[in-house]
């Protein structure tokens, strides 16, 4: 490989802050101070959200099919994800690095390539952050500051009998996008003269490498003047999230296989895997497609809407959580959301 290697060593960690702060774009007036002080600052109206993710390598992601640059996108859009989840707007992100000397100049470079572009993407400011040293590998956490009105938030537990259950997008492709990233490892490291065949799955492993928080969908119920009455972003699976608002509210829920949201590659791609696609939609995990809960009133405003689909309703808690299959079965809906315990 002929490309240029700049050890970080050779730049030192304020080299490397000064290099990435001349890089970072400013695109949010709420932004008073960003890199360079001893802290930021900024001016926020309305109730602040604050959330926070960490990545590990070898745990959450896999730099032998992980582009640096989609892992920087990625995680700061699933931090917008949880800031959108709440029907907030976000501002603000800072970056915590851990780098093991595997790691040059470039490469920290090209991950902040990725956070950049979807500080673009989402209109937020990279305001700060802290770089250490790692012995193993990368570590990534992102902190996020967003805001909304008071009266706008959305909580997991407000969902209420009789209303309907909302997601956005189609479910399960990330998941597959994984699995197809998984074999062509495999096939690569049996054969590297293999090339990857991920041309005719590439909807799936877009999804997997560079999710995009659907902030889109939070300024159309915003323009609707919709607030929905609980919301949760889908991260670990479908399952798990339903039972998340369950359990938040107080309520059972009531979904039907039929309503869910299958886009037809990945249909395609289950049926060559040998998985169920119900189970993909699921238990898949990494959508981060946004499910919420509205009022019967509002369902006139959103019905026709091309991205938004109505899966189910709210029922009574003794009712229990149940998904109704295409041939009528009632089953019980179980968290087999994506366990980093039991993996
Ligand atoms: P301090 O010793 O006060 O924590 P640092 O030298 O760690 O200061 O950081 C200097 C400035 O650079 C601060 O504004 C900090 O937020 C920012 N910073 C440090 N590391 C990163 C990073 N990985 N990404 C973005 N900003 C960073
Ligand atoms: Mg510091």
């Amino acid at each position: 490989m002929s490309e240029k290697r700049t050890e970080i060593g050779q730049l030192g960690e304020f080299g490397l802050i000064d290099k990435l702060a001349l890089l970072a774009p400013s695109l949010s007036e709420k932004t008073l101070l960003g890199i360079g002080d001893d802290a930021a600052i900024l001016k926020v109206s309305g109730d602040i959200l604050l959330s926070t993710d960490m990545l590990v390598e070898g745990i959450h992601f896999d730099l032998s099919y992980m582009p640096l640059m989609h892992l920087g996108y990625k995680a700061v859009s699933v931090n917008v994800s949880d800031i959108a989840a709440m029907n907030g707007t976000p501002h603000h992100i800072t970056v915590n690095i851990g780098l093991s000397n595997r790691f040059s100049v470039e490469a920290v470079e090209t991950l902040y390539k990725g956070i950049f572009s979807a500080c673009k993407d989402f209109k937020i400011d990279l305001v700060g952050g802290d770089t250490t040293a790692s012995q193993t590998g990368l570590l990534i956490s992102v902190s996020i500051i967003g805001s909304v009105q008071p009266d706008k938030v959305v909580k997991r537990s407000g969902a209420g009998k009789g209303d309907i259950i909302c997601v956005s997008g189609d479910l399960g492709a990330a998941y597959l996008g994984l699995q197809v990233l998984e074999r062509e490892k495999q096939v690569f490291q049996s054969n590297p003269n293999m090339q990857p065949d991920i041309e005719k799955y590439q909807y799936m492993v877009q999804r997997q490498l560079k999710p995009v928080a659907r902030m889109d969908v939070i300024h159309e119920l915003a323009e609707q003047d919709i607030v929905p009455t609980s919301m949760i972003d889908v991260s670990d699976g479908l399952g798990s999230e339903l039972l998340h608002i369950s359990k938040a509210s107080g309520v059972g829920v009531k979904i039907y296989e039929e309503n869910l949201p299958l886009d037809r590659m990945v249909y395609e791609t289950a049926v060559e895997f040998k998985i169920d696609s119900t189970a993909c939609m699921l238990n898949g995990g990494e959508d981060y497609e946004l499910l919420f809960t509205i009022q019967q009133s509002d369902y006139e405003k959103l019905k026709n809407h091309p991205d938004i689909h109505f899966i189910g309703y709210v029922q009574d808690q003794t009712a229990g959580n149940v998904l109704i299959t295409k041939s009528q079965h009632e089953v019980p809906i179980t968290a087999q959301g994506w366990n980093h315990f039991n993996s």
